[in-house]
């Protein structure tokens, strides 16, 4: 008879930043740029717990959107480059800002989801309609 493998907490933060499974912190979460896998191909964990939904993309957006308009203002202000330099450098390389957050970003968050065993929400009916008051 085997025992159950223990598996020791990880930090979130550094399992997540890896892109690793949160369970055993070996084992790839996501396929290709930013797709989860069924389960990790090292300790077998069903990653179906896993639904950051559009978490990952409204914080990386919104953080470096504020990051990138302050370094934008800061450049625009003190430098004064002409519009292309903009269109060539400037917003490419906050476009490649977020790509680049964007993987460890929802890792994290798968991360602290398995810690935190989110669940899609469940409903407990309280009674049928019409029953439970007595004003009609
Ligand atoms: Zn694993």
């Amino acid at each position: 008879m085997t025992e159950p493998t223990v598996y020791p907490p990880l930090s979130t933060l550094s399992t997540g930043i890896r892109c690793r499974c949160p369970r055993c912190g070996e084992g790839p979460l996501l396929k290709g740029y930013l797709t989860i896998r069924e389960s990790c191909p090292a300790c077998g964990l069903d990653y179906g717990f896993a639904e950051p939904a559009d978490g990952p993309a409204f914080f990386v957006m919104s953080g470096v959107g504020v990051v990138g308009m302050i370094a934008f203002m800061a450049f625009e202000f003190t430098v004064h480059p002409p519009v292309w330099v903009h269109l060539l450098i400037t917003f490419p390389l906050i476009a490649a800002l977020c790509m680049g957050v964007l993987r460890p970003f929802k890792g994290w968050l798968v991360a602290e989801q398995y810690v935190h065993k989110a669940a899609p929400p469940e409903w407990a009916s309280i009674g049928k309609h019409g029953e439970g008051s007595k004003w009609r």
